[in-house]
């Protein structure tokens, strides 16, 4: 009789994909997954949401303990399953909620192959073709966001956080030389907007910077960093005698879509570098994870505009084209294709214009001899993670392949249609009012009042009148209740979902604006959905003034 572990060896060897051809067990594999997406498809319905609207029950989780018998497939797809009872379908064209991707198929299968024949991309001898797959996908980025492809180099990393961590610490090799080395031996600081990603505190924390450095510049009403003010705080920064590690652009902001003039910044480096005689020049990079995609339109026609969008469209279109073109000026680009790129998460890529900035970072190859016995292409000896996975090349891989410059157009051409519709119905009703109304991008800040207040005057009275802070606090926790209604029918599967932001800005007073957040992201949103928007946040607004009234 064959010993214990021989058994279950040999049961356990059939739940890998076959290392030899098996095409019958390959047809187990596909079914397996076919398994798991028959029961996600039994916990769709109208709503945005799988399943019911439960929240993640964290006492049970805890009290999970590996048991002493492993459990069979199918139970294991079914636990597996079950965790996905209340996630939200960002792809639902009744869901508004973030800036978060709905992914493509070509980008699941970009995932899958990569998670089954599971590559390495530190180097080369174990990334193989992958390898090749990430430079491919980093030349086409490069290429679409303006630069030489041929100079520029990139790596994907961990999220639009590690790509703004690898510009800045580039940067500050350029502010402070050798700091790889020897730590942080002067003070440095990073200039940014005030709309700019918190990331970018985590980057100034982390990089031994001080989060105390990174300087937050205010912004226009726009959400656009004000040109003058950073001016004076880099000035101010280099006459205290201090480094500037960098500055960071924000190309499209989380909230607001607010895009900073990256020409001017670039113009404004320079001239830093003439008045202040600077032995380097301060680095620039630019956080595009959500801009990047409209540079799909560089080399759109916006006056023939072949893709007939409404003319309201085109204008946003090419106004925020106006600012992502320039984006070939930044010394390094963020880039997230799980953003808006619709691809899962993790896909995130940083690029640098001149490849060359990356001897920066290099360690000695002697730091790791046990890697790169072989190969060519050995980004291990620059980036910070050592494994790092292909799923994200793969994915951004498959996306730029499937969609094109055409397919991305019309996909963002779609979603800005959309934000503008809703913007355009928000604008005509007299009880809502819409806070980033210079915005182009996807997404829309709102707010609504009670009938009889005059929208026309009352944002700017919140923004700027001492005595009506109390009243805008007020009209704060009103909104939070429309949207708590709103939020509670979406669940059921009435209305759309959206969100929420308890501070789009600051009034000028500092007392928080908190908005009703639509983010627009999923192919499959249509106008009925964006009326349904004003529809069910008026209703919930009725609702809560028929409480008020029996108080
Ligand atoms: C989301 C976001 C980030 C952080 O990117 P992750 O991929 O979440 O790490 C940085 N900047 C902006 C503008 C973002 O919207």
């Amino acid at each position: 009789m064959a010993p214990r572990y021989r058994e279950l060896l040999d049961s356990l060897r059939r739940e890998f994909p076959q290392p030899v051809s098996d095409p019958v067990h390959d047809a187990y594999v596909a079914f397996s997954v076919l398994r798991a997406l028959d029961r996600v498809d039994a916990l769709k319905s109208a709503a945005p949401i799988l399943g019911s609207p439960v929240e993640p029950d964290f006492a049970a989780a805890l009290a999970s303990r590996v048991a002493g018998q492993g459990e069979p497939l199918e139970r294991v797809i079914s636990e597996l399953v079950k965790h996905l009872e209340g996630m939200f379908i960002w792809g639902h064209p009744r869901s508004q909620v973030n800036v978060i991707s709905h992914p493509s198929i070509a980008s699941i299968i970009g995932v899958l192959l990569a998670s089954m024949y599971n590559p390495n991309l530190v180097g080369d001898e174990s990334g193989r073709g992958f390898s090749a797959a990430e430079v491919r996908a980093t030349a086409m980025a490069a290429e679409l966001v303006g630069y030489d492809p041929a100079k520029a180099g990139g790596v994907f990393t961990f999220g639009g956080t590690g790509g703004m961590l690898y510009g800045v610490k580039v940067g500050l090799e350029k502010a402070v030389p050798g700091c790889l080395a020897n730590g942080l031996t002067r003070p440095a600081v990073v200039l940014a907007s005030a709309h700019s990603h918190a990331c970018a505190l985590n980057v100034a924390g982390w990089l031994g910077i001080g989060q105390a450095n990174l300087l937050l510049v205010p912004t226009h009403e726009d959400n656009a960093i004000e040109l003058p003010r950073l001016a004076d705080a880099a000035r101010r920064a280099l006459t205290e005698g201090k480094r500037i590690a960098a500055i960071v652009a924000t190309m499209g902001s989380t909230d607001a879509f607010g895009i900073d003039d990256l020409r001017a910044i670039h113009a404004l480096r320079d001239s830093l570098v003439r008045e202040f005689s600077l032995d380097y020049q301060p680095h620039i990079h630019a956080d595009a994870v959500i801009g990047w995609a409209w540079t799909a339109f560089n080399d759109y026609d916006f006056l023939a505009n072949p893709m007939g969008f409404r003319g309201r469209t085109v204008r946003a279109l090419a106004k925020a084209d106006h600012r992502m073109r320039h984006l070939g000026l930044a010394d390094s680009v963020g880039i997230d294709f799980h953003k808006t790129g619709f691809a899962p998460y993790i896909s995130s890529l940083v690029l640098v214009r001149d490849h060359e900035d990356l001897r920066f970072i290099y360690r000695p190859r002697e730091s790791v001899p046990y890697l790169f016995q072989s190969g060519v292409h050995h980004p291990g000896l620059f980036t910070l993670e050592t494994s790092r996975s292909a799923t994200g090349p793969m994915a951004a891989l498959a996306n730029l392949l499937l969609l094109g410059r055409e397919g991305l157009q019309a996909l963002l051409g779609h979603i800005v249609e959309m934000a503008e519709a809703l913007r355009e119905a928000l604008e005509a009703h007299p009880d809502l009012t819409v806070l980033n109304g210079d915005n182009v991008g996807p997404v829309t800040l709102f707010r609504v009042y009670p009938p009889g207040n005059d929208t026309f005057t009352i944002k700017d009275r919140e923004r700027t009148d001492a005595g009506f802070q109390e009243q805008l606090l007020a009209f704060n926790r009103y909104n939070r209740r429309v949207f708590e209604l709103v939020h509670a029918e979406a669940l059921a599967g009435r209305g759309v979902v959206i969100s929420m932001t308890d501070c789009y800005r600051e009034s000028d007073h500092g007392t928080p604006i908190a908005a009703l957040k639509s983010y627009v992201l999923s192919p499959f949103t249509d106008e009925n959905r964006m009326a349904d928007v004003i529809t069910h946040v008026l209703a919930a607004r009725d609702k809560v003034d028929a409480e008020d009234a029996a108080d």
